[in-house]
């Protein structure tokens, strides 16, 4: 059984996260995103917020899970059995950045591969820091958020 896992932030979670771990749930059995608390970020939204909206938005795929990240992310994806990490590209400025992590990873877990999808064109130039400042204006982030997060968002 194939089994990956999607490390990330997801502050929140965007339609370009989501076409990333709808494209990988076609391609491994089991895909396990892991929210991490990232503190050292200080993210926007809290931990149980945005895993609540990660669940809402992919809430139609069986193989896709929801999960708090803590710890590294070597040791969640053996905890889980994965043998694949996930990563987004969206740009060549996304590259070196993933390029160190991944190589970091490699060193810690060789066993464990990282794996990159690139998102459809039009989903490439979302990002949940430009989301969060449209928010932070009261902006309409309805073309870049599911709509199922966009409608909780505006409930709060
Ligand atoms: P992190 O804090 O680990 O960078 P993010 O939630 O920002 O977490 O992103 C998680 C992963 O999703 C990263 O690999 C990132 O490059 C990727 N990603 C973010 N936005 C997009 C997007 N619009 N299209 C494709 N991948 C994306």
């Amino acid at each position: 059984m194939s089994i990956a896992i999607y490390p990330g932030t997801f502050d929140p979670i965007t339609k370009g996260h989501v076409d990333i771990v709808t494209r990988a749930a076609r391609l491994f059995d089991r895909v396990v995103v892991a929210v991490a608390e990232s503190a050292r970020k200080t993210p926007a939204f809290n931990l149980e917020q945005r895993i609540e909206w990660c669940k809402l938005a992919l809430s139609d795929h069986a193989n896709i899970l929801v999960e708090t990240l803590t710890g590294l992310s070597v040791d969640f994806a053996r905890r889980h059995q994965a043998t694949i990490l996930l990563r987004g590209l969206r740009a060549v400025a996304d590259f070196e950045y993933e390029l160190q992590i991944a190589a970091m990873n490699r060193h810690l877990a060789p066993e464990l591969e990282t794996v990159f999808l690139a998102p459809a064109e039009q989903y490439s130039f979302i990002s949940s820091t430009i989301v969060r400042e449209i928010i932070s204006i009261g902006g309409d982030v309805s073309a870049f958020v599911p709509a199922a997060v966009v409608a909780a968002m505006r409930q709060r």
